[in-house]
């Protein structure tokens, strides 16, 4: 399709085709056989890409802020104090969430481009009582990739439980729910799961459910609270008719269709892809002489890159000029650098295809900017990549 427009956002991306056509169906009742068994087999389809067989899932119409919400409007109680585990902007989002259903939050924020280490983590919580800690998986204004199982590890052993933001990483990065033991996982679905904006995913582990169950006193969210939401998604997996509030039905249609496709790929097999590019792709940018955020490639993202722009480049001509060639790329978003640096993502349906066009519209829009570059450098640089991982 000639001037067909490449969206290289860190969400929402590019939908396969199935997705979207899925979306475009009659829309049906709520409580008709069809939609039930495609409900019902959604919160099925979750427990397998989560790697949670144990896990309650939620699908609830929102965006992933308000996966976050729900987190916090349900688990926390007055004063419960939570570690907050930050690495960019939408940690900082966490700690908001939270402070406002009244927790007693303490934030440990890396340096820009750094994680936070597990030595800091755990000096916390071995004098802080905590009852939570937050992690972001990837935060999407960084690019930074937190390895959520160590931390995990160090929740359990400090008995408290782990709340990991996976908006920019599930079904993109490795995630192993049970047996990483994290209480709580969330996302949004135009993230790597793969459908437009306007669902809030969550999966909540037996643990997570017992401490909600156990509650002194009620949530304060009417919306977002579980004794809303739980007999609505038991309904559903148990193929019975159920109302609470009108779910998003055709972005549960197109739901189900991505979370097939995921499951056909196979999660493994998808992280891997994810891993891949993302490591070729590093090393197109590299050839370039462009520095990502992350300051080292083990804690870079594989759904997104973080490039800063190279000295004497406006961000601003730089994207319009990548539009010309049809590519769409982000700006900075962590209000401290934001506008040093931009951000391609490369999760979901993303294909080696398309980060070819991002290099080349990147290339091409450098040169005519007039920063002195070599053309057809990072193409090669990522060409290379992929022939030694293949
Ligand atoms: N957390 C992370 C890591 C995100 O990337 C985002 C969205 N970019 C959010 C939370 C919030 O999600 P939403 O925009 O769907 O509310």
């Amino acid at each position: 399709m000639k001037g067909r427009k490449l969206l290289m956002i860190p969400g929402p991306i590019e939908f396969e085709p199935d997705v979207l056509q899925a979306m475009s169906i009659a829309t049906n009742s709520h409580v008709a056989p069809d939609f039930i068994e495609i409900f019902g087999k959604s919160l099925e389809l979750m427990r397998a890409v989560w790697k949670s067989p144990k896990g309650q899932p939620f699908i609830i119409s929102g965006t992933g802020t308000l996966a976050m919400d729900m987190a916090a409007a349900n688990l926390i109680e007055l004063g419960d104090r939570v570690l907050v585990i930050s690495t960019g902007y939408f940690g900082k989002r966490f700690k908001d969430i939270l402070d406002r259903y009244g927790a007693n939050t303490t934030i440990l924020e890396a340096p820009i481009g750094e994680v936070v280490s597990l030595d800091a983590i755990e000096k916390e919580l071995k004098q802080g009582q905590y009852k939570f800690l937050t992690i972001t998986h990837v935060d999407t204004s960084t690019g930074i990739l937190v390895d959520p199982k160590p931390i995990a590890h160090l929740a359990k052993k400090y008995n408290v439980l782990s709340i990991l933001d996976g908006v920019c990483s599930v079904a993109g990065e490795e995630l192993k729910q049970d047996e990483w033991e994290l209480d709580v996982v969330l996302t949004a679905s135009q993230k790597a799961i793969g459908v437009p904006p306007g669902l809030a995913l969550l999966m909540a582990s037996e643990k997570a459910m017992q401490v909600w169950e156990n509650r002194k006193t009620p949530v304060s969210n009417y919306y977002a609270d579980w004794n809303n939401w739980l007999p609505i998604m038991r309904a559903y997996e148990e193929r019975r008719p159920s109302y609470f509030g009108t779910p998003a039905v055709n972005l549960i249609v197109a739901l189900e269709t991505s979370l097939k496709i995921i499951c056909k790929e196979g999660i493994d097999q998808r992280v891997k892809r994810h891993q891949n590019l993302a490591k070729s792709f590093r090393a197109g940018i590299a050839s370039l002489n462009l520095e990502i955020l992350p300051k080292t490639n083990t804690i870079a993202a594989n759904t997104l890159s973080a490039v800063y722009y190279p000295e004497g480049i406006n961000g601003t001509s730089l994207s319009a000029t990548m539009v010309e060639s049809n590519v769409i790329i982000a700006g900075g978003l962590l209000p401290e650098i934001k506008p040093s640096y931009f951000r391609i993502g490369h999760m979901g349906s993303v294909s080696s295809n398309d980060l070819i066009a991002v290099l080349s519209a990147l290339e091409r829009a450098l040169i005519e900017l007039g920063h002195p570059i070599e053309s057809g450098k990072s193409l090669q640089a990522f060409q290379n990549g992929l022939l030694k991982i293949n």
